[in-house]
């Protein structure tokens, strides 16, 4: 039995809990028994004192208590252990022979709130953005080195996220050798991933299935890849046969990666383009230029409920941009990745954009980021990639 401090939810608050959310946010406590220090296990019960779970404490941050456990159960090495094999092996279902890049571990949705692991061809990088987490990282490490076997696995610790937790930002090697930076194959491709400078873990893992779903559409036909970041949708348009293929990003250095990942391909035709997605966008059109598919995946324009408004413009206005490129029969494969712009509400700002041409549009897929990036019911911030696929029928 655990005999350690104990956190009072407020009352209400308990139902969304039990419905599988793992986060108990400052305001929804009522009152704290026992003196936790930071990073300690806690059992949360609700108004009544019932069981709701075990979890971690951290008074730095406004989601409180993140809970492990809806039972009461010795959270030990063995166990955490036991929760990084049980994602290793969920990613065994629908792991394929021809890439090599996964994210083998995605926090909350893998029970292990705040970590995160992702595997680039021989690496393995962890991120933890969890204080009660951060003691558990060699058994974390150790137990992913034991299942994969990489050649090294690094801790990536300095997201500046990790100061919202009280955490200090540093990088460091667990396993093997500090690389710079790796290959890795994605859907047969070879994209090079920066270790060190790269945005987020280093390559977005979660568009892997997106990538491959947009060959279907590209034989023959012009393509336009905004937001490129390193080439994904770009390289994966070219080497499915696209006639020409044109790629924007605002960043110079995500485009030299971009470069590199195109002639390590043989796709030294593709068109990068250095800009401003917005200005570019409205620049193709005023030249008249036209494409059979657009991509969007822009970064989160949204990171807070606030800033969802803002965020709502910004995607209408891209939307339209890219919509005013296609010809009828075109395809538009645009995305969300922050959580909040909900389905409902991006399917609905893009199909805005569609009326406000006066132009009719037939939903081909909606989709979400891949199989490695689950979404654990209960806990909507862990769906956060939209990915909407329209064909323009006028
Ligand atoms: N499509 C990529 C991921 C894109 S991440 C993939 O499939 O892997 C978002 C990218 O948008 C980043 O590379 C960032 O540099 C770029 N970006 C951010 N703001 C931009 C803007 N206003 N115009 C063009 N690119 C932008």
């Amino acid at each position: 039995m655990f005999d350690g401090p104990v956190v009072h939810v407020v009352e209400g608050r308990q139902r969304k809990l039990l419905d599988g959310s793992p986060w108990i946010y400052r305001n929804e406590i009522q009152a704290i028994e026992g003196e936790p220090i930071d990073g300690d296990l806690v059992r949360a019960v609700d108004y009544r004192g019932r069981l709701i779970g075990l979890g971690i404490i951290n008074t730095a941050s406004v989601i409180t208590v993140r809970l492990l456990s809806y039972r009461e159960v010795a959270i030990d090495a063995a166990w955490i252990a036991e929760r990084v094999r049980r994602a290793v092996a969920y990613r065994a279902i629908f792991r394929r022979s021809d890439t090599d890049g996964v994210r083998l571990v995605f926090g909350e949705a893998d029970g292990l709130p705040g970590v995160v692991a992702d595997r680039f061809g021989p690496v393995i990088v962890v991120q933890i953005h969890a204080r009660g987490m951060e003691r558990w990282k060699e058994t974390i490490a150790g137990e992913l080195v034991a299942l994969e076997r990489p050649e090294s696995l690094v801790f990536a610790n300095d997201d500046p996220i990790r100061s919202r937790e009280g955490l200090p930002l540093y990088r460091s090697v667990f396993h093997g050798p500090d690389l710079d930076s790796v290959l890795m194959r994605e859907n047969g491709l070879t994209f090079q991933v920066d270790l060190r400078q790269g945005q987020k873990t280093g390559h977005f893992l979660d568009q892997k299935a997106n990538h491959r779903f947009l060959q279907k559409f590209v034989r023959d036909k012009t393509v336009l890849d905004a937001f490129t970041y390193s080439g994904g949708f770009a390289l994966h348009a070219a080497s499915a046969g696209a006639a020409a293929v044109e790629a924007v990003d605002i960043s110079a250095a995500a485009l030299d990666l971009a470069r590199e990942n195109a002639c390590a391909n043989g796709r030294e035709d593709i068109r990068f383009v250095e800009a401003n997605a917005f200005d570019h966008l409205r620049n193709l059109h005023a030249q008249g230029a036209r494409f059979d598919v657009a991509v969007l995946d822009p970064p989160a324009f949204a990171s807070s409920h606030k800033a969802q408004a803002g965020a709502v413009r910004g995607y209408k206005e891209i939307n339209l941009g890219a919509m005013r490129l296609l010809p009828p029969g075109g395809l538009l494969a645009t995305h969300t990745c922050s959580y909040h712009m909900p389905e409902d509400l991006f399917t609905q700002t893009v199909l805005s954009a569609a009326r406000d041409l006066r132009r009719r549009v037939r939903i081909v897929a909606v989709r979400r980021q891949d199989y490695d990036h689950p979404v654990l019911a209960g806990h909507p911030e862990s769906l956060y990639l939209k990915s909407l696929w329209l064909q323009m029928l006028d």
